[in-house]
């Protein structure tokens, strides 16, 4: 084994050292500053720098000692220009002693007439030179040599090693900062996304392109019954299947938006607007489809209501009008002899309090559905109200006879008794208005611990069996030969049912035709 000269042997200890120190940092700014101490206590320099090449293709001051703070921030050179120029753009190392009149000084050196002698060197990589390291004496210290130039280059294969390891850690760090910072805005992003999509109202669906389920919302789990973990993968046939949208489905995959009404029966038939949409990335590539649907049950009522509402009033608002003008028409052209012009105003009256009857029923019903009536709910004492409507009944018909035998004891109901009289008038009318033939109407009271419930039976009419599921559908009459002539709105029982269960009741009906009805309904007992 060849033994290295004592001083070779020191140089090696020297930046066996060196590189040790230099490398046990990773932060770029730390292992420049290693550096330039280094050299600085090996070399005792009046003054040195660690140059580096910018994006620019620069040369910038990163770390100096004995140099100004003007110096080092306005220190900026080309290559190929002044000495520390020249050295990066040819990558040789450059030693002057004492050519203080050389134009290559001019770009660094402030002082030209002190400085003695200067060292250069290039700090390399396998592939390119990064910068320089540079030291000079002024003209009271010895000059440099060419064993320093040697001793120098040696440090800068180092350290341009160190360099650029810390280089590449920095950049290695950045990218996996902003991987990090472009991970919180995704989950950010996502998380707002998934905010909207669970706070919407309305169902969302998105299928890929071959038609399985990427994604569903709350309101989708919620219309369909069924838990997203189970829909997940799965095809979207599988909540549509005998609907029909396959060909919105495919019109989607073609980039086409398309509407459609469905209704799903769950349990109580919905009815939703389907938009069916593609879903396009970025650069508009179809990827996917969207169905979103929107519940318009609501709306579908209303609307259908309405039309109602307009067909009976042309008809049954126009029926009474139409008979009353032609009776004051009547009763104004000619000289009528005193009994037929009182039987002309008998029907004008009657006429009159139908039309009275059918607004007021509309607008108890406008009252109900526009959720304007507030219950004004208190202890009431059914078997006083019940007493006190009766007389006024009795009033409107001789043939029909009221009978109520209420208990001993009946609690009193938490109710609102303007809304309770009113449902108590509906049915009570109802009872003698469908018993033409006259009869026995009975009023009975029972209760339990929590309800009381009241019958009220008639021997009229009845209602025919197939027509009972329909009988508290709003404008619903029966037509039947019995009822014929019998004057209504359909809208008593709807407005009953409605005030009944707004108190937490339930109203149900006993009937077959010809054999009397019994209606029930009952109301929660009053605390206390
Ligand atoms: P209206 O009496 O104004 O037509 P309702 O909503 O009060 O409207 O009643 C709806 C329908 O139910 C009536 O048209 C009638 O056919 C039937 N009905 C209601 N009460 C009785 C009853 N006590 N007996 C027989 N049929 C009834």
């Amino acid at each position: 084994m060849v033994q290295p000269k004592s001083q070779d042997r020191e140089e090696f200890f020297k930046l066996y050292e060196i590189s040790r120190v230099i490398n046990s940092s990773l932060d770029l700014k730390t292992v420049l500053q290693f550096i330039m101490n280094i050299t600085n206590d090996i070399f005792k320099a009046e003054a040195g720098s660690i140059m580096l090449i910018n994006s620019e293709g620069k040369l910038i001051i990163e770390v100096a000692q004995g140099l100004s703070e003007e110096v080092i921030r306005n220190t900026e050179v080309v290559l190929g220009e002044g000495i520390a120029g020249w050295v990066a753009q040819k990558g040789e190392p450059l030693l002057l002693d004492g050519k203080v009149e050389d134009s290559r000084f001019t770009a660094l050196v402030d002082r030209k007439d002190v400085i003695k002698s200067s060292l250069c060197v290039p700090l390399k990589t396998k592939e390119k030179i990064i910068g320089v390291l540079m030291l000079r004496n002024p003209t009271s210290s010895p000059k440099f040599t060419t064993d320093h130039l040697r001793f120098l280059s040696a440090i800068a294969d180092q350290a341009a090693i160190a360099v650029e390891n810390a280089r590449l850690y920095r950049g290695e760090k950045e990218r996996v900062e902003e991987m990090v910072r472009l991970n919180e805005t995704l989950s950010y992003e996502k998380m707002k996304v998934e905010a909207i999509l669970s706070s919407m109202a309305d169902a969302l669906v998105v299928t890929n392109l071959s038609g399985d389920i990427l994604t569903t919302n709350p309101a989708a789990e919620r219309i369909f019954g069924i838990d997203r973990s189970l829909l997940l993968g799965r095809s979207y046939q599988l909540l549509f299947s005998g609907i029909g949208l396959e060909d919105l489905w495919k019109k989607g995959l073609h980039g086409k938006t398309s509407f459609t009404e469905i209704s799903l029966k769950k349990p109580k038939e919905l009815f939703f607007r389907v938009i069916v949409s593609p879903m396009r990335n970025v650069d508009g590539a179809v990827q996917g489809v969207i169905f979103l649907l929107q519940d318009i049950t609501e709306l579908k009522r209303v609307t259908q209501m309405k039309s109602e509402i307009v067909s009976m009033v042309t008809h049954d608002l126009k029926t009474p009008l139409t008979s009353i003008q032609g009776f004051v028409e009547v009763i104004l052209s000619r000289d009528l002899p005193p009994e037929t012009l009182h039987n002309y105003l008998v029907i004008v009256n009657e006429e009159t309090v139908r039309l009275v009857r059918l607004i007021n029923n509309l607008l108890d019903l406008a009252k109900l559905e526009a959720g304007e009536f507030k219950l004004n709910q208190r202890p009431v004492d059914l078997i006083k109200i019940i007493r006190s409507i009766i007389p006024t009944l009795t009033l409107r018909s001789s043939n029909h006879e009221i009978v109520f035998v209420p208990p001993a004891f009946v609690p009193k109901v938490f109710a609102d008794e303007d809304l309770i009289i009113q449902v108590l008038n509906n049915l009570l009318s109802n009872a003698i208005k469908y018993s033409p033939e006259g009869g026995k109407i009975t009023i009975n009271l029972r209760w339990s611990e929590n309800l009381v419930e009241v019958d009220i039976s008639d021997q009229g009419i009845g209602i025919p069996h197939e027509k009972l599921p329909r009988l508290f559908d709003r404008f619903y009459r029966v037509d039947s030969k019995a009822s014929k002539g019998i004057a209504g709105t359909g809208l008593g029982l709807a407005n009953v049912k409605y005030i009944v269960e707004a108190h937490g009741g339930h109203l149900r009906v006993r009937s077959g035709e010809g054999k009397g009805s019994t209606f029930t309904f009952s109301l929660p007992v009053a605390a206390g």
